[in-house]
């Protein structure tokens, strides 16, 4: 049940001691990279877990402004991987990894996928991207020192990735939220029934982007399998930060690893558990890049509580999505996920979509480009309007303005390799 019990299962008085042992080993070594060496993080004391609101906040812009090297804080003899981030906001940072960092990740990977059943006797099928993205040679190291059947056939090319599953046995998948919706369509589109074609076919771990349960609910449902939310980002090594346990309720975030914050993004005090804010996160196990109380932007809450899978490590609420994906229009807030969240329980909704944001006058305008389900045939004009309308009014309760909904062909929106472009603001005001 754990491939790791001991630091798993570990009680919380020892992880806390391990933790501030860890974050002034932390400090130590941060306080040898030109960066942290210029931010004075040599003089900060930490005598108490609670010390840690006094060290600066280290951004994305910051990781920007270190490049290439400033924030190494061994010598470059030591480094043996460079990895970078998606660029989905912006010019992608470099994140640097020792040997000992690489098996250290390695193994964080290994103990998500173990915890959610993958064995070695599993046919791992790594559907995402290798390279300089983490994703693929981060669960790639995991699966292998598990010893199941690794196939890294990185993303795209849909038709292969579908006969590989069927051709192997394949028993596991790693898949981004937008692509499992796409190979669903695939399937559909070749009227193959996947329960029937891939009886070997159990879990999929899916990440790199916001998803919400609805999401999940429908791949689940379509292919007959669990489906385990694997959150993880560059700045932290990569997937593997946080992970679903069996209970598929909230990422456990490994504190042994990792620091954990939530705090008001606006005033950067910290919020209650339970309660919604920034995620801040600080490394405490890596040699040749640490990175010290790390912004990621990421919406999320700790969940209150202990999980009854008996492991002690905190647990994320889903991922809202980054403050940076949040749409603001005539003063209301409004987050992707919202709006798919409504999509998916609207018999007759394919399973894609984009948002278009326009100036109209003054005024912003959202268009929601909705596919059609393959599977539905309406040549009624008037079925049509009358499903265009119930989209529109079933957003408009949700998100608190009414959008234009403009229904498409299934499979005309484009699908990305990588992360799904879910937003294009060509708002000019
Ligand atoms: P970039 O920041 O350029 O997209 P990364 O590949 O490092 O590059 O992506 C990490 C980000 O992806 C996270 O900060 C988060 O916004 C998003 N992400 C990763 N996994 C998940 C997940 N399971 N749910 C929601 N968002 C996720
Ligand atoms: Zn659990």
């Amino acid at each position: 049940m754990y491939w790791d019990k001991t630091n798993e299962c570990i009680s919380y008085d020892h992880l806390q001691g391990l933790q501030l042992q860890r974050l002034q080993d932390t400090l130590r070594r941060a306080a040898q990279s030109p960066f942290y060496k210029a931010r004075g993080i040599g003089d900060y004391a930490i005598d108490d877990l609670s010390d840690i609101k006094k060290l600066p906040l280290t951004t994305k812009q910051d990781l920007r402004d270190a490049y290439p090297y400033g924030m190494v804080c061994t010598s470059l003899d030591e480094v043996i991987r460079l990895h970078s981030s998606s660029g989905t906001t912006g010019i992608p940072t470099v994140v640097y990894h020792s040997k000992k960092d690489i098996d250290t990740w390695t193994e964080l990977v290994t103990r998500c996928m173990y915890m959610m059943g993958v064995r070695k006797n599993d046919v791992f099928l790594n559907m995402i991207g290798y390279g300089l993205f983490t994703g693929g040679l981060g669960l790639h190291y995991g699966a292998e020192r598990l010893g199941c059947l690794t196939i890294p056939s990185g993303p795209g090319n849909t038709k292969r990735q579908l006969k590989f599953m069927k051709e192997f046995d394949v028993t596991v998948i790693h898949v981004i939220p937008s692509y499992a919706m796409h190979l669903a369509d695939t399937l559909d589109s070749m009227g193959i029934d996947p329960k029937k074609e891939f009886p070997h076919f159990k879990s999929a771990i899916m990440g790199a982007e916001p998803y919400s349960e609805e999401t999940r609910k429908k791949v689940e449902d379509f292919f007959g399998i669990d489906v385990f939310n694997s959150y993880g980002l560059s700045e932290m090594n990569g997937p593997g930060v946080a992970f679903e346990c069996p209970e598929k309720n909230g990422t456990h975030i490994w504190e042994d690893n990792y620091y954990v914050e939530i705090v008001n993004p606006d005033t950067l005090e910290p919020v209650p558990d339970g309660e919604q804010g920034e995620l801040v996160i600080t490394t405490l196990n890596r040699e040749a890049m640490p990175i010290i109380r790390y912004r990621t932007k990421d919406l999320t809450s700790i969940l209150p509580g202990t999980c009854p899978c008996g492991r002690t490590h905190k647990r994320l609420q889903r991922i809202t999505g980054r403050s940076d994906d949040m749409m603001i229009l005539k003063g209301v807030n409004i987050f992707p996920i919202q709006v798919e969240a409504v999509l998916i329980g609207i018999p007759g909704v394919g399973r894609n979509y984009q948002i278009i944001l326009e100036t109209k006058g003054h005024n912003d305008h959202m268009i929601v480009k909705v596919e059609l389900d393959p599977n539905m045939f309406v040549d009624e004009y008037k079925a049509l309007e009358s499903l265009r309308q119930k989209i529109v009014r079933e957003l408009r309760d949700e998100i608190l303005i009414t959008p234009e909904v403009d229904l498409c062909e299934p499979g005309s929106i484009p699908v990305a390799q990588g992360k799904a472009v879910r937003v294009i603001d060509n708002r000019t005001l």
